[in-house]
């Protein structure tokens, strides 16, 4: 793994993707919108009306929005359910939980979350206690994907479903270049501006690169026993939500 110019132990990714979102913490949300013109926000809407929460039933509807952050995924899934859903969520990143529970108490439904602070890789939840796990923007910066998807399998019920939404490559002929500079050299500069340093927005650009190709990545859920796995370009393959069953 790449950080700047070092090469670094997947031991030691955890440690710097931590240091990442403590410095950003607080300008987490601002940042989101500056880089993606907005966009991310349709991107998280497009996730949640895929997964189509129920808004009543007989038992409660239980999600765990793992990676959450400050809970956009969360108080989206809660309003779309008109306050039925409950949602977990979950992050190792104890700054970017405060930063969320201080925002949630504003919520419409503010009572439907509640925040735990966990390593996806190893989660402190039941087996089969979740209808749906969620990850927006965060399998990337697990060191461990395989341990997290098996965690993912584990805590959902049979009949439960994954929702992996990440940055993918671009596949659009002319996007490409530009969505590279792009990448290269405004998003460092301007975590610069915003945040007072560049070096957590390369690691940013250097993770998305890494990350694994679409088809790839649905061969992990499928290895980590989803069925039904399909993915789904948006943006020109800026993102992909991958989508995955516990049957
Ligand atoms: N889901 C939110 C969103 O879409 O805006 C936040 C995404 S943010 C880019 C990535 C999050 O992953 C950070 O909050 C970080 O703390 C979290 N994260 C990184 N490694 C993790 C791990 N091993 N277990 C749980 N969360 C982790």
């Amino acid at each position: 793994t790449h950080f700047g110019e070092r090469t670094v132990a997947l031991e030691d990714k955890q440690g710097l993707v931590d240091k990442v979102f403590h410095d950003v913490a607080d300008r987490y949300d601002l940042m989101n919108d500056l880089m993606s013109g907005g966009v991310h926000r349709l991107w998280k809407d497009a996730l949640v009306a895929d997964l189509a929460p129920p808004r009543n039933g007989t038992r409660p509807y239980r999600v765990l929005d793992m990676a959450g952050g400050t809970g956009d995924i969360a108080e989206r899934i809660v309003n779309v359910s008109l306050g039925y859903a409950q949602v977990v969520v979950s992050d190792i990143n104890p700054d970017m939980l405060r930063v969320g529970a201080e925002r949630a108490r504003h919520w419409r439904y503010p009572d439907q979350v509640s925040f735990v602070e966990a390593n996806a890789e190893e989660l402190p939840f039941e087996s089969g206690s979740f209808d749906a796990y969620t990850i927006a923007f965060g399998i990337r910066n697990v060191p461990r994907i395989r341990k997290a998807l098996d965690e993912a399998h584990r805590v959902l019920r049979r009949g439960g479903r994954i929702l992996v939404l990440e940055f993918s490559r671009v596949d659009v002929p002319g996007l490409e270049a530009l969505y590279r500079g792009f990448s290269d050299r405004v998003i460092p500069p301007l975590g610069r501006i915003v945040t007072g340093d560049a070096q957590p927005y390369q690691y940013l650009v250097e993770s998305i690169r890494k990350f694994p190709e679409p088809a790839q990545f649905s061969s992990m859920l499928a290895g980590a026993g989803f069925k039904r796995v399909k993915h789904t370009a948006y943006s020109g393959n800026i993102a992909t939500l991958f989508s995955g069953w516990k049957l």
